[in-house]
């Protein structure tokens, strides 16, 4: 007899959907995660991981109070997913800087916080500095940097490492991983569910499906009638040789790993599916953290890779749920880390229709439909 497939599948086993895998397992819910090939591409395996707040939702309410409530559910997150897979994700949320070595950025972004402290009121807090008052505080910060903002409630995370968590905490609930399970075609079978077919040819039923396939999501979004797209966006990273001293802040373009390295980033190229490091791009990210730290010129770097994001049509997340075919949903987002804790719970509580889920009509992709955007 063949074996009773599990209530959820889930496609797509990077920081996504391993979070909503664990969440639906923490729900009693059976779950299947059928993950990609060694060479997709895997945002999950390539960020920077921040948890971040500063900046998110500026230009759209509903999303600064997802990011807010996603930080403050971190703590919590990462005790439970250290607990199951023994990993310590060196969770440090205390406080980030966001450096500016322009003024008109410097004053564009301090606007930007304006108005997500607007959307927050007293659910934000930030500091504007001038470059001098941060040298006050940090004078090994270079002169170059004409301001700064720093929010106390930003932080990251070992990204590898939670990646890595996430992949046991949903084995030690029960949840089954297929590595190399690459799916080509989803067809809905008459009375419900669905038909999946992977690359070496092999079929599988599913009753409900959660696409979380990152980049591989816009061709199978399509065979559902999603109208969601994703593309792709190359970010470019650096990291030096180990340092003795902690580094004392933390920023969005530098950030001390806690193995010792600092880690360069922040870039954003429209590539398309090219993920190759260029030296030109290794080379700004150098000048700007060595004009940020200029005691970083004399620290060497050890590795310099480029990783693309996922990126929705408007950059914002979406969870939605297919009209045609009910038990398909679909969910993508730029910022995976940062939100991983509620794809965990609330988004869950929405996926499972709970009487206590929240209303995320907003990130449903109705918007691009009406907009014609995707
Ligand atoms: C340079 C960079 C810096 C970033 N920095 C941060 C940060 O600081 N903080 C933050 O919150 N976020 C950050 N992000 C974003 C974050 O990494 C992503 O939001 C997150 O990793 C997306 O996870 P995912 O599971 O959707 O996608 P992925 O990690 O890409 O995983 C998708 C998975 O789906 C699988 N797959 C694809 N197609 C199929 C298929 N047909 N069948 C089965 N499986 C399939 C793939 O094999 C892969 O494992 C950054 C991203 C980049 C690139």
């Amino acid at each position: 007899m063949a074996a009773k497939a599990p209530d959820i599948t889930i496609i797509g086993g990077g920081v996504v959907g391993l979070s909503v895998a664990l969440g639906l397992l923490q729900a009693g819910r059976s779950v299947r995660v059928l993950d990609g090939a060694d060479g997709d591409f895997r945002a999950s395996q390539g960020n920077f991981g921040l948890v971040w707040l500063q900046g998110k939702g500026a230009d759209f309410a509903p999303y600064a109070h997802w990011t807010r409530n996603a930080v403050a559910a971190w703590p919590a997150f990462a005790a439970l997913i250290e607990d199951l897979s023994g990993l310590n994700l060196a969770l440090d949320q205390s406080g980030g800087f966001e450096f500016f070595t322009d003024s008109a950025e410097f004053d564009d972004f301090s606007t930007a916080l304006a108005r997500q402290q607007g959307h927050l009121g007293t659910r934000f807090r930030h500091e504007i500095l001038t470059g001098d008052d941060l040298r006050r505080t940090h004078p090994e910060i270079g002169p170059g940097v004409v301001g700064a903002s720093f929010c106390p409630l930003d932080g990251h995370v070992n990204p590898l490492r939670l990646l890595g968590a996430l992949r046991r905490a949903v084995t030690a609930l029960g949840g089954h991983i297929t590595p190399d399970a690459q799916v080509t075609q989803i067809a809905p079978t008459t009375g419900g569910g669905f038909d999946v077919t992977l690359q070496d040819g092999k079929r599988l039923g599913a009753e409900r499906l959660v696409l979380c396939a990152g980049l591989g999501t816009s061709r199978l979004a399509a065979q559902l009638g999603f109208v969601t797209r994703v593309r792709p966006q190359r970010g470019e990273l650096l990291i030096t040789e180990k340092l003795a001293d902690r580094l004392s802040f933390l920023s969005s373009t530098i950030r001390q790993v806690d193995e010792g390295g600092v880690q360069i980033g922040g870039t954003k190229a429209d590539a398309g599916l090219d993920d190759r490091e260029s030296r030109e791009v290794m080379a700004s990210l150098a000048r700007h953290a060595v004009t940020v730290l200029p005691a970083l010129a004399d620290v060497r770097v050890v590795r310099a890779w480029g990783a693309l994001r996922v990126m929705s049509p408007d950059g914002y997340p979406v969870y939605a749920r297919s009209p045609l075919h009910p038990g398909a949903s679909l969910v993508t987002c730029h910022s995976g880390v940062t939100l991983a804790p509620l794809h965990a719970t609330a988004l869950v509580d929405w996926l499972d229709g709970a009487s206590h889920a929240p209303d995320l009509e907003a990130f449903d992709e109705n918007r691009f439909a009406l907009s014609d955007a995707a």
